[in-house]
C-alpha cells in the first residue's frame, strides 16, 4: 500500500473496532490491520456483552448483531469439592425492551462489528500481522511495518489495539511485557446441547440467559475463577488463574477445567453435550497499577493492550470499546484543530479516559489484585470450604441444639484462621474494596 492514512489501527478486537469505527465515522481515512483470518478468529471471551458501551457506538445494534441471550439472572457460587453456596439474583426487570447485558460468541460478533467498521468507510485488512512500528529520525511513530511484501504503511497516528499479548508495543519499548502475577490464563470450552435442554436446565424461557461465576476449591488455592454462560444452543464453560500461580503450583489449566466439569454442581448442566470448541487466552489482571503509558509520539494504546480490564466485575470488552471510542474522539478533536499527533496533544486521550468510568473503576480497585494474589489461599480455598461447612451444619437437622451448631461453626472459622486472621482479612478486603 503506497498511500498514507490518517490513522492505522492494529488489531480488530473490541477496542480496535470501536476506534476504527469512530474515526471512520468522523471522516478520517482509516486502515485497520488484523493478523487473524477474519476479525474475531483469534479472540476469546466468556462472553458477556455490555450493551451500554456498544450503544454509544452503534445505537441500533440490536437490529442485526449476532446476540445470544439477554441476561435475566446472575449466579455467584462459592464452591468446595462437593457443594456450592450460591448467591443468585434474577429479575423480571431485565426482560426489558433494550436489555443491558447479553451473552455473545466473539467469533460471530467480531465479524459483524468488523462489517460495521467497513461500512463506515475504513479499510480492513485481515491476515496481516504488524511486525514493527515505523519511526522518523526523531523517533516519532509514523506508521507500521507488516509481514506483507512492501509492508511499510504510513499514518499520522497509530492506534495499538493488539490485545493483552500484543508483542508489538512491548517489542517497540512502549510498555513492558505483562508480568506473570498480572495476567491470568483462561481456558474455555463450548458445550453444544439442544436449545430446549439448555432452557430447562437453567430455568429459562425464549431468549433469556443466565451466567454463573464460581470461586473456591476449583482453583486449588490459586487466584482464579470459573464461569458458565448459557448461549442459545451451547454453554460456554471455562476457568482462569494467574499465570504466576500456575508457575508456583505446577497445576495445569486443562486439569482445572476437567475437575470443574466433573464437579457435582456442574456435571449435570453439561451432561450429554458435544464439545466443539476449545480455546485459551490471557486476561489482564493487574488493574490500575499495571496500566502502562497510554500515549506517545504518534501513538496511543487502548483495550487489553493497555491492561484496561476490571477483573473484580468481570468486565473487559466494555472497557476496550470505551477506551477505543475515547481515543478516537480525542484524535478527531486534535485533527479538527490541525494539531500534530504528539504527546502534548494526545494527552487529551488520557484526560478523557481519566474522567470516564474506565479509570474511575480501576482506580477504586487498585489494591485488589495484590490482595487477591497474596491471600489467595484464604480467599479461594479456606473461606469457601468454611462457608460450605457452615451451611451444611446450619441445614442438617440432627438433634444438635442450634446454639451448639453456632459454636461449632465459629470454632471451625477461628481454628482455621484465628480471630486475628479473620479480622485482618476482613479489614484488608474492606479497605481494598472501598
Ligand atoms: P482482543 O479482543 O484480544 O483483540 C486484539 C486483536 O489484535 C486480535 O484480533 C488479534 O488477532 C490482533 N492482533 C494482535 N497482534 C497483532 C498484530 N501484531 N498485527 C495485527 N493484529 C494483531 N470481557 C467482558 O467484557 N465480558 C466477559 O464475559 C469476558 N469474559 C472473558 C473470558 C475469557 C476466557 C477471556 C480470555 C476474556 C474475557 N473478557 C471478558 C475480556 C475481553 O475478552 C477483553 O477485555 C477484550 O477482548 C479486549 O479487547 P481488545 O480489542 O483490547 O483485545
Amino acid at each position: 500500500i503506497e498511500e498514507k492514512f490518517d490513522a492505522i489501527v492494529v488489531g480488530a478486537g473490541m477496542a480496535g473496532n470501536a476506534a476504527a469505527l469512530t474515526m471512520a465515522e468522523g471522516g478520517m481515512k482509516v486502515l485497520q490491520l488484523e493478523r487473524g483470518e477474519y476479525s474475531g478468529s483469534k479472540n476469546v471471551q466468556g462472553a458477556i456483552l455490555y450493551a451500554d458501551m456498544l450503544e454509544k457506538l452503534l445505537p441500533d445494534f440490536r437490529e442485526d448483531a449476532p446476540l445470544e441471550r439477554h441476561l435475566v439472572e446472575q449466579r455467584f457460587w462459592m464452591m468446595d469439592d462437593r457443594s456450592h453456596t450460591g448467591l443468585h439474583y434474577r429479575s423480571e426487570d431485565f426482560n426489558e425492551d433494550k436489555p443491558n447485558r447479553y451473552t455473545i460468541i466473539r467469533a460471530q460478533f467480531d465479524k459483524w462489528f468488523s462489517q460495521k467498521v467497513r461500512e463506515a468507510g475504513a479499510t480492513v485488512l485481515c491476515e496481516t500481522t504488524v511486525t514493527d512500528l515505523a519511526r522518523d529520525s526523531d523517533g516519532k511513530v509514523i506508521g507500521v511495518r507488516t509481514d506483507r511484501r512492501d509492508g511499510e504503511i504510513h499514518a499520522d497516528i497509530v492506534v495499538l489495539a493488539e490485545g493483552v499479548n500484543g508483542m508489538l508495543g512491548t517489542r517497540a519499548g512502549l510498555r513492558e511485557r505483562p508480568k506473570p502475577e498480572k495476567v491470568a490464563l483462561a481456558v474455555k470450552e463450548m458445550h453444544f446441547l439442544p436449545r430446549e435442554i439448555i432452557e430447562a436446565r437453567f430455568n429459562l424461557k425464549s431468549d433469556e440467559g443466565v451466567v454463573i461465576e464460581a470461586v473456591g476449591t476449583i482453583s486449588r488455592g490459586m487466584t482464579g475463577m470459573g464461569f458458565i454462560y448459557a448461549n442459545k444452543e451451547c454453554i460456554s464453560l471455562g476457568i482462569g488463574c494467574l499465570v504466576a500461580d500456575f508457575q508456583r503450583t505446577g497445576e495445569t489449566p486443562y486439569g482445572l477445567l476437567d475437575r470443574f466439569k466433573r464437579h457435582p454442581s456442574v456435571a449435570p448442566l453439561i451432561e450429554g453435550s458435544e464439545v466443539k470448541e476449545y480455546s485459551a487466552h490471557l486476561i489482564p489482571e493487574g488493574g490500575f497499577k499495571a496500566i502502562p503509558q497510554l500515549y506517545g509520539n504518534g501513538w496511543v494504546v487502548i483495550g487489553d493492550a493497555a491492561q484496561l480490564n476490571n477483573t473484580i466485575h468481570r468486565e473487559g470488552s466494555n472497557l476496550a470499546m470505551t477506551s477505543g471510542r475515547i481515543a478516537a474522539e480525542a484524535i478527531l478533536r486534535i485533527k479538527s484543530r490541525n494539531q500534530p499527533m504528539i504527546p502534548q496533544y494526545l494527552a487529551l486521550y488520557k484526560k478523557m479516559l481519566d474522567e470516564s468510568f474506565v479509570i474511575k473503576d480501576l482506580r477504586k480497585y487498585k489494591d485488589m489484585p495484590a490482595l487477591m494474589h497474596t491471600r489467595s489461599q484464604n480467599f479461594f480455598l479456606t473461606y469457601p470450604q468454611l462457608v460450605s461447612k457452615a451451611m451444611q451444619n446450619f441445614l442438617r437437622v440432627d438433634g444438635t441444639p442450634k446454639i451448639e451448631k453456632e459454636k461449632l461453626t465459629l470454632r471451625s472459622f477461628t481454628s482455621a484462621r484465628s480471630r486475628r486472621g479473620l479480622f485482618g482479612d476482613a479489614f484488608r478486603l474492606a479497605r481494598a474494596w472501598r
